[in-house]
């Protein structure tokens, strides 16, 4: 990895990514890249989360299958000008979008196929417990790669979270494919949806095919806890993806804790022997308008924000981990 020219880290880092096979980007929404207006950026300062929810609902509601061919484009042309070799974006299928994303995003990865390995996972925003929104889970779930999950919608409109990760879990077993989950995105120490991932792929048999969003709230829970949560992720084979940017603005607040940034522990996880990657999570829109979709920007944010400064294990973050976490031989 010595490079006798290389002054910054970037310099020295970036060649050992491009000889280990290019950028794996593991976390993207592309179906709502490049959604940024004057008026996007007015309400998600101004308005509430119910507002902010129906104006996505809107949007995805007005979006042509055109419209989502051209930001699924713009997006794959953004990870291949960086390096990018591999890269998986959930999409929205559900009662708003229907299947209108998930036609353009197959035509897009079609287009792009000599140039990049793309794959697709389905987004519950709506959740898999209200019976329209599971209508369009089963019938997304066997067109995508990876079944894809956001437990906390249903554990907010039904109180039924370990329900739903029966659901994804049981999905994924019928139609032997990986599932990703968002798990544990609020920094905090009643978030225990982790540890549930992991012993929930203990229970349905899917050691080695399950891969854990976010894990921001980790962090803010004692060290005996972590340690023992390491443990139960290792044995249950359940791996971690890293989207640094998408939550390091969590608002400030006055809870008493053990001190961390709002990150996925990756500093005790890779120590631990639990296979991390990173991801870009959503780029230019409304949930995270600050983040460019820049892969390097995204791993140096991780190594500071975690001070975790091992080069050869940030390779494999970048590359060969991400290649994991997508199921790419
Ligand atoms: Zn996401």
């Amino acid at each position: 990895m010595t490079n006798e020219t290389a002054r910054t880290i970037r310099e020295m880092l970036e060649p050992a990514i491009m000889k280990a096979g290019g950028w794996v980007n593991t976390h993207a929404h592309a179906d709502r890249a490049f959604t940024l207006s004057p008026e996007i950026l007015d309400l998600r300062r101004n308005c509430t989360l119910q507002q902010k929810w129906d104006a996505l609902d809107r949007l995805k509601s007005e979006s042509t299958e055109e419209d989502f061919y051209r930001r699924f484009s713009m997006f794959f042309e953004l990870m291949i000008s960086q390096g990018c070799t591999a890269c998986a974006t959930f999409v929205d299928i559900d009662p708003q979008t229907e299947d209108r994303a998930i036609n353009a995003g197959l035509r897009a990865r079609e287009h792009y196929a000599d140039q990049l390995t793309v794959k697709f996972a389905n987004q519950t925003l709506k959740g898999v417990i209200d019976p329209e929104a599971r209508k369009w889970f089963d019938f997304g779930s066997k067109l995508v790669d990876i079944i894809g999950g956001l437990p906390k919608r249903d554990e907010r409109d039904h109180g039924r979270a370990a329900e739903a990760f029966d659901i994804l879990l049981g999905t994924a077993r019928e139609l032997d494919k990986m599932v990703h989950v968002h798990v544990d995105q609020f920094n905090l120490s009643s978030e225990y949806e982790t540890e549930m991932l992991a012993h929930k792929t203990l229970e349905h048999g899917l050691k080695d095919r399950v891969v854990a969003i976010h894990g921001i709230s980790i962090g803010a829970h004692s060290r005996m806890y972590r340690q023992r949560l390491y443990g139960l992720l290792k044995d249950a084979g359940v791996m971690m993806v890293c989207c640094p940017t998408a939550w390091i603005d969590t608002a400030r607040a006055e809870t008493i804790g053990p001190m961390h940034n709002s990150m996925t522990p990756v500093d005790e996880l890779v120590p631990a022997g639990v296979t991390v990657a990173l991801g870009t999570d959503n780029v230019c829109d409304a949930m995270v308008p600050w983040s460019a979709g820049d892969m390097w920007h995204e791993l140096q944010l991780l190594a500071t924000g975690c001070r975790f400064d091992d080069f050869e294990q940030l390779v494999n973050i970048a590359t060969i981990n991400g290649r994991k976490v997508l199921g790419i031989a």
